[in-house]
């Protein structure tokens, strides 16, 4: 998969001269690349996520350096997947690992995940890190005079242990996978009510910037665009159950309309899954079958497993 560079976006506001955001994203976002971030005030660095393999994580911390910030002493897991956290690693030296508390039981019970999904790519020397400090509903960290807010939105929505990462007075939001920018939203591990929930949730920070978990940085339009999709899938999960359909057979008979340019549209089967779930009761986040919720993605990807684009 022959993906762009990653870049680093400087998103500081022009007035706050001592104040260093910045998001780093990996094109083109699809399946393991996915976006970080990091704050700084010029003696104390925050950063948000990591990256799927050694070289990567390797790369975003160089990233860190040249934009004149010293290396992080908290690394935030927005959650717990292997893309956003397997990087952790490369960090370690100088850093604390913070996280939601579902993040570290989810991370410690996915464990090498992207080696089982993609035992053929190349994640060079990781070793497992899990967040070592965990809180619950908000925490709020300071990167000297910068305040940076981490709040869980209170249920099931990507992953049990989603964090938001909010810097009010920059007016900037890292939404980790709440949200994609130009893929297609992925529910099947979280839940579908609580997606929509994290999305009203994230529109009451009022934050100008957003920080995507994949994809290009965007505005809160990107919310509106998310709770599109995610109703569609509700609307065409019912249909589908009500018709007596399998999530796949729903997700085949599909017309997929404006989400069709979105990448990773094989989702839509797993999100179906999720959808489904909920309307037969299921509790939310409650755990689905990843070889279905895998091999429905195969099928609707043609035959072909997603591919890991790290
Ligand atoms: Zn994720």
């Amino acid at each position: 998969m022959p993906a762009a560079d990653p870049y680093t976006v400087r998103l500081t506001p022009g007035d706050q001269p001592d104040a260093h955001v910045h998001a780093y994203v990996q094109p083109d976002g699809g399946w393991c690349l996915n976006n970080a971030g990091f704050v700084s005030d010029g003696e104390t660095t925050v950063l948000v996520d990591t990256a799927a393999t050694e070289r990567r994580a390797r790369a975003l911390r160089q990233a860190v350096l040249a934009s004149g910030a010293p290396l992080p002493r908290t690394v935030i897991n927005t959650h717990h997947h292997g893309d956003h956290t397997y990087g952790n690693c490369v960090f370690t030296d100088t850093a604390v690992v913070v996280g939601h508390e579902a993040c570290r039981s989810e991370a410690l019970a996915a464990d090498r995940q992207l080696h089982l999904l993609w035992p053929q790519n190349d994640f060079g020397d990781i070793r497992i890190t899990v967040p070592s400090v965990t809180y619950r509903d908000r925490l709020t960290l300071h990167a000297g005079d910068i305040e940076v807010r981490l709040i869980h939105p209170g249920g099931p929505a990507h992953t049990l242990g989603d964090t938001v990462v909010h810097l009010p007075s920059q007016r900037v939001v890292f939404t980790g996978d709440l949200v994609f920018q130009g893929g297609t939203p992925f529910v099947p591990v979280g839940s579908l009510s609580g997606s929509l929930r994290a999305l009203d949730m994230l529109r009451s920070l009022d934050a100008d910037i957003v920080v995507p978990g994949h994809g290009p940085v965007t505005d809160p339009s990107a919310y509106d665009a998310t709770e599109r999709y995610l109703r569609f899938v509700a609307d065409l999960a019912e249909q589908g159950r009500a018709k007596g359909l399998s999530p796949l057979e729903t997700a085949r008979g599909a017309d997929l309309g404006p989400f069709a340019e979105l990448r990773e549209s094989e989702r839509l089967a797993a999100n179906l899954h999720r959808a489904y779930a909920e309307l037969e009761g299921l509790p939310e986040g409650s755990p689905l079958d990843p070889a279905a919720v895998f091999g429905d993605m195969t099928a609707m990807n043609g035959g072909v497993p997603v591919a890991c684009h790290a």
